[in-house]
């Protein structure tokens, strides 16, 4: 009888041991917590002569998007390709680290038949250094990246952004990070991670870290009409309800916003102000926020929004929902668009607390800026 009791007792254990594995093993082996989920499409060309593989990992922490194509030339021999690394995965490519603290991604370089000694680079050795084996330690706070390459093929590397957090737990403003394009004639090569590089995809839309951008530098093509994002939609739903309980009123003004309507606002807002003035607060056609489908304006959308209990509401908890205010307070220059309490963008819970806890914009955050190019 007591043997079956202990039987059963250890049966229980290994089922829980299970359970707990499984629901809480997706923090990095250092126990950073961005709770990193990569999940990877491989698609492979069977055509031998003409390899094309694509690989897209997807984390939720922080998008990275890694195109890796190799279009076969008359100059490029399949033995070049197998000598060459193709492309370079991290297990995480971002990272929370405090001063003092050390991590370590783990590298996949591929194709594995390819010399795969690898090359490891801090952009700022003062914020984080790394050693020859990747071997990440903080030294203060601020942010850098730290880049892996292949030393056999340079034009193929990944990086980890890393933040190095003060005693209070917040990180500096970041540096935007200058980084190398990867072309060749032979070979087309593009590796894209949490670094600010801007990725333009065929559509013509622009993704920097996964977020679909839309400002006076990055614009929309004309045809691009995907109506209010669903996601969206039901974040906003969800951030309304919980307004709603605690007694406040946070509705839907103005969500999606096709080409054509953003012409005919700013069009009227360029008769009756002038185009300098209309450029401070109302986006050109192809250049609103509004048309990626991912931005709502709540309640007035005009100053007399600023300062309510609803604008003090949403200013503090619209993160929780997903949503940042995009146009901050004083950010004007770098926005390029003035304070707009009552104008929220979609980005997801973790990036929009990511950037709400950061205390910069959208443009600061990704190292991007925000200017008319004309
Ligand atoms: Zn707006």
């Amino acid at each position: 009888m007591i043997a079956l009791a202990v039987i059963i007792l250890l049966v229980i254990i290994i089922i829980y041991a299970v359970c707990s594995a499984c629901s809480g093993g997706n923090n990095d082996v250092n126990g950073n917590s961005d709770g990193i989920r990569t999940s990877t499409v491989t698609t492979t060309s069977s055509d031998s002569q003409n390899p094309i593989t694509q690989t897209t990992p997807v984390q939720t922490g922080s998008i990275m998007e890694s195109v890796t194509g190799s279009q076969t030339s008359s100059a490029t021999s399949p033995s070049d390709d197998k000598n060459k690394v193709q492309s370079i995965e991290l297990t995480f490519y971002t990272c929370d680290l405090s001063v003092g603290d050390s991590t370590m991604p783990y590298v996949t370089m591929l194709p594995d038949t390819a010399d795969l000694s690898e090359k490891w680079e801090s952009s700022d050795e003062s914020i984080a250094s790394v050693d020859y084996l990747g071997n990440i330690t903080a030294s203060k706070p601020g942010v850098c990246y730290v880049t892996v390459s292949s030393v056999s093929n340079p034009e193929v590397y990944a990086q980890v952004k890393v933040n190095v957090m003060d005693e209070n737990g917040l990180v500096p403003a970041s540096q935007p990070v200058s980084t190398t394009s990867s072309n060749s004639s032979q070979t087309v090569t593009t590796t894209v991670t949490t670094s600010a590089v801007p990725v333009k995809n065929e559509s013509g839309l622009t993704y920097i870290q996964g977020i679909l951008i839309a400002n006076k530098t990055y614009g929309l093509p004309e045809d691009y009409n995907p109506g209010l994002d669903s996601e969206t939609e039901s974040a906003f739903n969800t951030l309304s309800e919980a307004a709603a309980n605690e007694g406040l009123d946070i509705y839907l003004s103005s969500g999606f916003r096709s080409y054509e309507t953003q012409a005919r606002i700013y069009g009227s807002y360029v008769d009756s102000y002038g185009q300098e003035s209309a450029d401070t607060f109302s986006a050109r056609p192809g250049y609103s926020e509004h048309q990626t489908g991912l931005a709502i304006d709540v309640n007035t959308i005009d100053d007399s929004f600023a300062g309510t209990p609803e604008a003090e509401w949403l200013a503090n908890h619209a993160h929780e929902y997903g949503f940042i205010i995009r146009y901050p307070k004083g950010k004007e220059s770098i926005t390029g668009y003035k304070y707009e309490p009552w104008h929220i963008r979609y980005l997801g819970v973790e990036k929009a607390t990511e950037v709400y806890n950061s205390g910069l914009t959208l443009e600061e955050f990704l190292g991007i800026d925000s200017e008319y190019k004309e």
